[in-house]
């Protein structure tokens, strides 16, 4: 009883307390992930009808100076086969891309030293005038706010931080001690200041995470009022000190995909890639729990399987057109359209 009146509290004011999310979370049951659902599903279709938006993902570089406990990229795994784009494979990605359909960009890589400012600020430069009307997102880690401002002003629309967890001291289980917390946070709210379109995220079922520090991640969303926000399970490498954890969940990870759908109606949600990676119909899933975006791959497929963040990493084989097929054909099979557009939040 309890949790129907939560659920239906948090559909209508869009928010719970800490204590509130954290019995949601403990006490779920398939009846209330259902209610959950559907709740997720109308209010996301109200908003953004049976659409779903694609960015076209192009992994940049597995050279990372960071040392991210559960990350295959991290520094200290000598096995990972280092790579970087060029700059100009990077455009020729984007060029691929566009004759495909995709209208956003996302340029991820690990905190890369030869990414410059200037080497970056070059590549978004030749995109958006290559590219008219399309939109560049950055995923690079962290960086001084001055380097923000400036691929932003270079026309970069949208950034992608996970915060990874709000929860300070899980954070440092996570994270060796030259990372902080606190400037991770820092850089979040930067972007938000320079004017970006932000994503935070976090994953489900890291090590060490509780209902607890679930529930602090709901109400930091709630408060911080992300464009995006990517959430997907947890999936351990074997060249990682967190190689023996247990992986995520599709079912926790779909619940709060609903439960953030409800947080903030408009957010624009990914259906993720390392959820597609633990369950073949993953990415549909989290579609139908209420999540509104999907990002094929489009870097090319020499570099794919190096960029191995987790084990079992799929889309590693295909061409980016294959690749945009197959999801193509998966929304339709659930009864969505991939749409060519930037797909910017729908504000207001
Ligand atoms: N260097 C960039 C991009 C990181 S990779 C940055 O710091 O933001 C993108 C995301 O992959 C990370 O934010 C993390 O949440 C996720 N990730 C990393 N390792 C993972 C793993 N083992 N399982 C699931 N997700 C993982």
């Amino acid at each position: 009883m309890e949790i129907d009146n939560l659920i239906k509290k948090l559909s209508e004011t869009h928010s719970l307390s800490l204590s509130e999310y954290e019995y949601l979370i403990e006490n779920r049951t398939e009846e209330a992930a259902k209610i959950l659902r559907e709740k997720a599903v109308k209010i996301r279709r109200e908003i953004y009808g049976n659409t779903v938006f694609v960015r076209g993902l192009i992994e940049i570089s597995n050279i990372c100076k960071n040392d991210c406990l559960y990350c295959g990229i991290r520094k200290s795994n000598a096995h990972c086969d280092r790579y970087r784009l060029t700059p100009e494979e990077i455009l020729e990605c984007a060029r691929e891309g566009y004759s495909l359909g995709f209208r956003t960009f996302v340029l991820q890589g690990g905190e890369d030293a030869y990414f410059t400012d200037e080497v970056l600020c070059d590549i978004i430069r030749s995109i958006k005038q290559n590219h008219k009307g399309c939109a560049v997102t950055l995923s690079m880690g962290e960086r001084s706010y001055e380097s923000y401002k400036r691929l932003f002003d270079a026309g970069a629309d949208r950034y992608l931080l996970r915060h990874e967890t709000a929860d300070k001291e899980h954070y440092e289980k996570l994270h060796p001690k030259e990372m902080s917390f606190d400037n991770r946070m820092e850089c979040l709210k930067n972007l938000r200041e320079i004017g970006y379109q932000v994503g935070c995220g976090f994953m489900v079922g890291s090590p060490y995470q509780t209902n607890k520090s679930l529930a602090k991640d709901l109400k930091f969303i709630e408060e911080f009022k992300p464009d995006m926000c990517g959430i997907g399970p947890f999936v351990p490498h074997k060249e990682t000190p967190f190689a023996k954890e247990e992986q995520g969940t599709v079912e926790l990870t779909c619940y709060l995909l609903s439960i953030i759908r409800l947080i903030y109606p408009q957010v624009l949600l990914p259906s993720t890639t390392a959820l597609g990676t633990i369950h073949p119909m993953g990415r549909e899933m989290g579609i139908e729990a209420g999540a509104n975006v999907v990002m094929p791959n489009l870097s090319p497929v020499s570099v794919r399987k190096k960029y191995e963040l987790y084990n079992g990493k799929i889309c590693t084989g295909e061409e980016s057109a294959q690749c945009k097929d197959c999801l193509n054909q998966r929304m339709r099979s659930i009864g969505y359209e991939i749409v060519v557009d930037r797909g910017d939040i729908k504000i207001g």
